[in-house]
């Protein structure tokens, strides 16, 4: 083998990148491999960042010491608060990406890591010695040796893409498909499915009647993904909407037999919460109009992406469908729609490290182990990264709780749960929801980041000022008192809150309607205002729902402080039930905590396995001490 590497990232996509540059900031040799290295940081759907569950994502990425989110600011045309009238448990930015720039930032910033060397190759086996990952193979017969390997393969495992009856061999268009590597992983024992996905047609936007249409802009306010310094942004675009009609339904309907997403001709399982257009006008059949959105791809181009418009119906099926919107009667589109079908490895054959339960050194990370979007990708891509670092330098792995993180929670769902479509994240999968808010994933994941050895200097100085600021501003609302006067009725009215006596600064936060806002007008920390007001209004107003959930955490880590046997026997169990015996048996969670959260293992299976484990523990007590007495 002419090269080696301590770390062999196979991918160049969201979940590659991260993994690259947490293994190369760690200080570990990383090679990062990618069919085709024009395309690193590609975003072949949505040219977007963020919603619910998923800006908890990006944050928490970024919190780590990850890119996703400094890649996000630095390239956006737009940014939005998602659901600001609602709770802060559901509030999420999302932005609008210039996906050229976004894909070329992160190209120019990967090649400027220390630690890091980018290839362009086709990974085609993995080399073994002793059990273990020692290296990786290059389609073109290049071995390359590596203490350990990430898969970030995304849709490219053989995969097919389809428009109408028409198909092709590709990763994704105009890629070739990584062909071979999953057939060696099913020989080596590992096993596969299928999955797929859909993507809607690109418009010229100068074809695109605008002055019908709605304006999406905006927010005001500019806000950022990354928890670092912010920086000045070009002039925000602003996106539009559509909508689609009785008549776009009706063409749908007519050509249903032509889609093979829908007709079965693909075999996959596609995502449930990115549904195709086919399917929304059969699944919800009694909607006469779904929304549709106009997302400009680019400062640099005039495509357009048709958000919520995925199909794979054929090209001249797609023009009808597009001429039938208003604003788009005589569009012309640039790109088709299309559906790729793709090989994956199902989650629960990895453990919370997301390294392979029976291949040591072997990770995997992003839509290769089930999930789809960026967010999702970036999340686990960030946690394989360090995890495959970790182990190359023969230290203990690095595992997020559920009560962390929504990575956490993303990672235990995987490797936990049997799910057998495409898994995205939303705000509604995490039991945690009021601590693991967008705002303040930095206070929950920094220090851990630091610890792991992901955070520089410059990120955790920032950090170390923003907390002191924030328990700064806690400790004066709780002695500032204000009195009742005209300028404080009138500040509070609006919010139907009116002073009747003299209250703390906290007091008032406390109303539900009250925002931080109001104390940074009348009685502000500073003369330039306050900036986390947000984090400290939560905390605040939200205390007693807090608490409740830090009590559930407690109970929820004892579970999780019961460790399992590896080796346990779970069939030879008769008081468990039969789905617990064989799903124990499958999935060998490492603690009480995961057995309980496996579909199909109840209360009272727990019961037994506390039973069971307390009888092999004196059993074991007996041994050693039966040993000691010899
Ligand atoms: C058509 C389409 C529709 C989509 N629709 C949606 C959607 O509706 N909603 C949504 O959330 N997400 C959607 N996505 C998914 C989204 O693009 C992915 O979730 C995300 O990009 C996954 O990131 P990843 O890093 O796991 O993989 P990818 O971004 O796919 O990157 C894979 C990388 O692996 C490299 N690679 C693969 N095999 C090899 C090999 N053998 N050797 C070397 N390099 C290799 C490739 O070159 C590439 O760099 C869609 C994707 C496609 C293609």
């Amino acid at each position: 083998m002419t090269m080696q590497y301590d770390v062999v990232v196979i991918g160049g996509g969201h979940a590659g990148c991260e993994a690259a540059n947490a293994s190369a900031r760690m200080g570990l040799s990383t090679l990062l491999l990618a069919v085709n290295l024009d395309t690193i940081g590609a975003m072949p759907c949505n040219p977007a960042v963020g919603g619910p569950g998923k800006t908890h994502l990006a944050r928490e990425v970024d919190a780590l010491g990850g890119v996703m989110g400094i890649a996000t600011d630095a390239t956006y045309l737009q940014i939005r608060m998602l659901n600001s009238s609602r709770g802060p448990a559901v509030q999420s930015l999302r932005a609008q990406s210039d996906k050229r720039e976004y894909s070329a930032w992160m190209k120019e910033y990967m090649e400027s890591l220390p630690n890091l060397t980018l290839r362009q190759g086709m990974v085609k086996n993995l080399l073994l010695t002793d059990g273990k990952v020692s290296g990786i193979e290059l389609a073109f017969g290049d071995q390359i040796a590596c203490k350990s390997a990430v898969l970030c393969a995304g849709t490219f495992l053989e995969g097919t893409i389809w428009i109408g009856k028409e198909t092709m061999p590709a990763g994704r268009a105009g890629e070739f498909p990584a062909v071979g590597l999953s057939a060696f992983l099913r020989a080596l024992g590992f096993t596969t499915g299928r999955l797929k996905t859909g993507t809607p047609p690109r418009i010229d936007g100068r074809t695109i009647d605008y002055s019908q249409l709605p304006v999406v802009p905006g927010d005001d306010q500019l806000q950022f993904f990354s928890f670092l310094d912010k920086r000045p942004v070009l002039p925000q675009i602003p996106c539009h909407q559509t909508r689609t009609n009785e008549k776009t339904h009706e063409l749908i309907r007519a050509n249903l037999h032509q889609s093979p997403m829908y007709s079965g001709m693909i075999h996959g399982v596609g995502p449930r919460y990115c549904p195709s257009i086919e399917d929304k006008v059969v699944r919800f059949a009694d909607k006469d109009s779904h929304s549709l959105f106009l997302e400009p791809e680019g400062r640099s181009t005039y495509e357009v992406y048709l958000q919520g418009c995925s199909t794979s119906l054929p090209v001249a099926v797609q023009h009808d469908i597009v001429h039938s919107l208003p604003g788009l009667e005589n569009a012309s589109m640039v790109r088709p729609a299309y559906a790729v079908e793709y090989d994956y490895l199902p989650a629960i054959q990895f453990n919370h490290a997301l390294m392979a339960k029976d291949l040591p050194g072997f990770f995997a990370a992003g839509q290769i182990l089930g999930t789809s979007g960026y967010e999702e990708a970036a999340a686990q891509g960030i946690m394989a990264g360090i995890n495959a670092a970790l182990y190359a330098l023969g230290r203990e792995p690095f595992i997020l709780p559920r009560s962390s993180s929504y990575t956490g929670t993303l990672v235990d769902d995987l490797v936990t749960k049997e799910i057998g479509e495409p898994y995205r994240m939303m705000t509604s999968r995490s039991e945690y929801r009021l601590l693991l808010r967008q705002d303040n994933a930095d206070m929950r994941l920094t220090p851990l980041g630091r610890e792991v050895g992901m955070v520089d200097d410059h990120r955790w100085e920032l950090f170390v000022a923003k907390q002191e600021a924030i328990d700064t501003e806690k400790k004066r609302v709780k002695t500032v008192r204000i009195h009742p006067n005209p300028e404080w009725e009138e500040a509070l009215a609006p919010y139907d809150e009116s002073m009747k006596q003299s209250a703390t600064l906290e007091e008032l936060l406390r109303r539900p309607k009250v925002p931080y806002s109001v104390i940074d007008k009348l009685a502000p920390a500073s003369e330039q205002g306050f900036a986390f007001g947000l984090e400290v209004e939560t905390d605040i107003k939200y205390a007693g729902y807090i608490e409740r959930q830090r009590l559930l955490i407690a109970q929820t880590e004892k579970l999780d402080g019961f460790k399992l046997p590896v080796d346990f026997n779970y069939l030879a169990s008769d008081h468990l039930s039969k789905e617990a015996r064989e799903k124990l048996n499958k999935i060998r969670p490492m603690t009480l905590g995961q057995a309980s959260r496996i579909g199909g293992v109840s209360p009272a299976d727990i019961s037994v396995l506390m039973v069971l484990l307390e009888q092999q523990r004196r059993a074991d007590n007996a041994r050693d001490k039966a040993g000691v007495s010899v």
